[in-house]
């Protein structure tokens, strides 16, 4: 089954059970504080969990775009080192607005995975929230036993608040979890160490693909738990990762979802995916990262300097860096590859087909003006590190990297860590802060002397200089 077909079978069957089926809203959000960017499915319908908004329909499913680089959610360090935590992804999910509770979400989560997508019953745990002392909560035994109808006791474990008692944040709607879990390691594997021993220990075969919540209670300010006049149920699931389960591979990257665009990647930059683990992990950051950059584009928000802008500036600056150390691309390449994701996800997000020529434009004009300097940042890098005697640089340079060459902060930590090094942070950010109040300051002069400037004064070109990230500033000196 294709990943389109599969992502239309999980609508289908939730349209089936009388669900609307509604678009992803975009991946980032202009208009909520508290979050840059979309991180679970749940997130556009905060408002009908907190009663603040009245649904249209009281069941809805969709897929809905996530980016999980910032804030609580942030995957950032995972990717392309594992095969099942991406920056972008697609969550599919089905919602009850006071509507049905526990039976029938885990009756037709159990109905779509093993019925529908025929996964193997032998394959799959589930866990149930254990209950917790300080809360006085109980066990949960009534998804336990509405699990008992599908599954044998010996799958259902149960799980601790962290993992299986889901909160929005400090405040708000919660409720206990059920996840499920799948083992998709070899027989012989499966013989040695039983799955339910690896459920939520970060095995890349004994992952999480679905998350069932059950929205009963408001967590209130100081901080006990009262009854939510209504339950709901928010359930997730990766999409990306299910897909790995259908297609009977052991990796996301070697779905239908990422395999054009790694092919893409291997014949611009004529390597093989899957011979040679460094160039691996650079293939799967960039398989990664276009994507998240491409949508982020798609949805309004460019890379830039600031606040979210800088969130994707940095993806896209990892995504390059990749490719410039590990598969040896000193040209913008990364542009090329949004071409396959059109043509790929097209149908589905009309907006990477209509912003198409932006994306295109805005990553390649990235990759140039990175690539100018960053070539000459890991010279600076390098000989920093064979100057240095300690496991640990000083701010100061780390900031230098960023200032004059454009280096976030988490590249270079991560050129770093590689090499098990790292920098002070404090330093870093005392320098940043400095340099804020500098041109503050010059902001303020530069109005009478530098932008103003008379016919009489003659002025000497002296060359561009690349002072804060790749703001290009060009340099007149008055003669
Ligand atoms: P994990 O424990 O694997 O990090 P999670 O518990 O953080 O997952 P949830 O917040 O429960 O994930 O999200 C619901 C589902 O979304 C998960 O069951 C998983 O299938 C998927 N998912 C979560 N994070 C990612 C990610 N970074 N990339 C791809 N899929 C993800
Ligand atoms: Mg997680
Ligand atoms: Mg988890
Ligand atoms: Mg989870």
């Amino acid at each position: 089954m294709t990943s389109q077909e599969i992502r239309k079978q999980f609508l289908n069957f939730f349209a089936s059970k009388q669900h609307e089926i509604v678009q992803s809203a975009p991946l980032v959000n202009k208009n909520d504080p508290s979050l840059m960017f979309v991180n679970a499915g749940m997130n556009p319908f905060k408002e009908f969990f907190l009663g603040q908004k009245e649904p249209v329909y009281p069941r809805v499913a969709d897929t809905q775009k996530c980016l999980r680089v910032s804030g609580k959610h942030n995957d950032l360090e995972e990717v392309g080192m594992d095969t099942y935590h991406h920056t972008m992804f697609e969550m599919l999910g089905n919602w009850s607005f006071g509507d049905y509770f526990k039976e029938e979400a885990i009756a037709w989560a159990w109905e779509l995975l093993t019925e529908v997508f025929k996964i193997d019953k032998n394959s799959l745990y589930v866990t149930v929230f254990e209950g917790d002392k300080e809360d006085q909560l109980d066990f949960d035994h009534e998804a336990y036993d509405f699990w008992k109808k599908h599954i044998p006791a010996e799958r259902i474990l149960k799980g601790n608040k962290k993992d299986n008692f889901w909160e929005m944040g400090a405040q708000g709607p919660c409720g206990p979890c059920s996840e499920i879990h799948i083992d998709i390691r070899s027989d012989e594997e499966k013989a040695l160490t039983p799955g339910k021993d690896l459920v939520n220990m970060d095995h890349p075969l004994v992952i999480e693909i679905w998350n069932l919540v059950f929205m009963e209670f408001n967590r209130r300010a100081n901080g006990s738990l009262e009854k939510l006049p209504e339950k709901h149920v928010d359930t997730g699931m990766g999409f990306e990762r299910l897909c790995m389960v259908i297609q009977k591979v052991q990796s996301n990257y070697d779905t239908d979802v990422f395999h054009p665009i790694i092919r893409e990647i291997e014949t611009i930059t004529d390597t093989v995916y899957g011979k040679n683990e460094k160039t691996d992990v650079a293939i799967r950051v960039i398989a990664d990262h276009v994507r998240a950059v491409a949508f982020a584009i798609a949805d309004g928000q460019l890379p830039s300097n600031t606040g979210a802008g800088y969130v994707i500036r940095r993806i896209l600056r990892r995504a390059i860096r990749y490719g410039f150390t590990f598969l040896n691309k000193k040209e913008p390449f990364i542009y090329q590859l949004a071409n396959v994701l059109e043509s790929q996800m097209g149908e589905n997000f009309p907006e990477i087909v209509s912003q198409k020529n932006l994306i295109h434009n805005v990553i390649k004009e990235e990759e140039h003006s990175f690539l100018r300097t960053l070539d000459q940042g890991l010279i600076l890098l390098d000989s920093i590190i064979s100057n240095t005697t300690e496991k640990r640089i000083s701010g100061k340079k780390a900031f230098e990297l960023y200032d004059t060459y454009g280096f976030p902060k988490d590249l270079t930590s991560l050129i770093l860590r590689e090499r098990n090094m790292d920098f002070d942070e404090a330093e870093f950010d005392k320098e940043m802060s400095k340099q804020k109040s500098r041109s503050r300051a010059a902001a303020a002069v530069d109005t009478d002397d530098w932008n103003i400037l008379s016919d009489d004064v003659e002025q000497e070109f002296i060359g561009y200089d690349y002072l804060q990230a790749d703001v290009k500033i060009t340099r007149y000196r008055k003669v």
